[in-house]
């Protein structure tokens, strides 16, 4: 594997959680003792080789202090409007700390059912390409609709849904992604920023149900997911 240096980890965490609803964002809401957020973060604590883990939350936060994530190597920075701002702060914060081309893994705080394993998986393949994500092949048919009726079956062979965590190099991430603001990209997700830039991550094939908590519903799943897989 060609990565001798330490990890970093940069939580974007700042989401209002529109689609969900509610006074408690998405985020903090409590799943098996736990807020979704602590569950999103739990692998990359568990991980000796991660020297530091950025958590990008909204001005306007106030559940942040109440979570009890007792560890020097977390660090929590002020968010912006959209995912990509906040996951660039989160970089900012980065670069005192970490070397140009370090690795950096971005991964939802939505997400609480990141398996150890998956992870493993990114790391080591991503390492040996310009980085990676994990992603799942699209399982069902997929149309394209124009005014609530059928406009035609789109090919689903070969289409993938990206997931996190994502990880490129810090320097890169960074600047992919601060083009993409300057030229009014909106890049959804990093992998995204890194292909206007002519990189082509490499697909690492993940568990489908790393889900994104989204809508009410998404939270009993998730509780299931985690008692089942016996993510601890
Ligand atoms: O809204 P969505 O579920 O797509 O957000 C994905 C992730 O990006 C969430 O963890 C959310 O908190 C985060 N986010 C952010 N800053 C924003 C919007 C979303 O950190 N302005």
């Amino acid at each position: 594997m060609s990565r001798t240096r330490p990890l970093w980890a940069v939580i974007p965490a700042a989401g209002a959680g529109e689609r969900f609803g509610g006074d408690v964002p998405k985020q903090y809401l409590p799943l098996l003792g736990r807020t979704v957020l602590e569950w999103a973060i739990r692998p990359f604590q568990a991980r000796a080789d991660v020297a530091g883990i950025i958590v990008a939350i909204s001005a306007a936060d106030d559940h942040w202090p109440g979570i009890c994530l007792s560890s020097d190597r977390i660090q929590a920075v002020q968010g912006g409007p959209q995912r990509a701002h906040s996951v660039l702060a989160g970089l900012n914060a980065l670069s005192g700390k970490a070397d140009a081309r370090d690795w950096v893994l971005v991964h939802d705080a939505a997400r609480p059912c990141l398996t150890d394993e998956d992870l493993d998986r990114l790391v080591d393949a991503a390492a040996e390409s310009c980085g990676g994500l994990l992603a799942a092949p699209v399982q069902d048919t997929l149309k394209a609709a124009d005014n609530g009726a059928v406009a035609r079956t789109v090919d689903r062979e070969g289409l993938w849904r990206a997931l996190t965590p994502q990880m490129f190099r810090m320097e890169e991430l960074a600047s992919a992604l601060q083009r993409a603001e300057t030229a009014g990209f909106l890049a959804t997700d990093e992998a995204a920023a890194m292909e206007r830039m002519g990189h082509r991550p490499r697909i690492v094939p993940g568990r489908a149900d790393n889900i994104k908590i989204t809508r009410p519903e998404d939270l009993a799943l998730a509780e299931f997911i985690i008692s089942q897989s016996g993510i601890a």
